[in-house]
């Protein structure tokens, strides 16, 4: 049996995510045994490749470049797992949503800076209305709450899709730290 094709992907999230991955330490090397890490902010891999078995997506869809990679991402993969509670539910990133992205971007950009006030609209990837959760923009799979998910939860999900089956997360996970 071909090994799996792994992938992580970053969204908008504060990388919290990523570092309790990281935080399974030795149990990093189990993992890189038995799957392959074809794109992550981990590796040097540009483009999200094809043919991805499991990915895992820190983060909320909150600007039009998220939403672009979100949609390629789902298409590319068999298993998508949301990671983390921006993920799940937005979270921090939707703390802006009752405000509008307009009046937040006038509050960063213009209202409270004294030097060269102005939106920046290139570089930066344009801001959507509302920052969703992942599941509110392309069908998720396998959720993944915690803020975030325990180095140990990490694994437990990692260990069973790496296995070729789908883990029961219920009773494992809970929202927040
Ligand atoms: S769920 Fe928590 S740790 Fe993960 S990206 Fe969001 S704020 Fe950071």
């Amino acid at each position: 049996m071909s090994r799996p094709r792994l992938a992580t992907v970053w969204l908008d999230g504060c990388s919290g995510c990523h570092m309790s991955l990281l935080d399974m330490d030795e149990r990093l090397l189990d993992v890189a045994a038995r799957a392959d890490l074809v794109y992550s902010p981990l590796v040097d891999a540009k483009e999200f490749p094809p043919d991805v078995d499991v990915t895992l997506v820190e983060g909320a869809v909150s600007t039009e470049d998220d939403e672009r990679r979100i949609v390629q991402i789902r298409e590319r993969t068999r298993i998508l797992v949301s990671l983390g509670d921006c993920a799940v539910t937005s979270n921090v990133p939707g703390m802006r949503n009752a405000i509008g992205a307009a009046p937040l971007l006038t509050r960063a950009y213009i209202d409270n800076v004294t030097i060269n006030p102005r939106i920046p609209n290139v570089v930066v990837p344009a801001l959507l209305p509302t920052s969703r959760p992942v599941h509110r923009v392309v069908t998720v799979d396998v959720f993944l709450p915690g803020c975030p998910p325990s180095a140990d939860l990490i694994y437990a999900v990692l260990d069973e899709l790496i296995a070729g089956r789908i883990p029961d997360t219920s009773g494992l996970t809970h929202f927040g730290a």
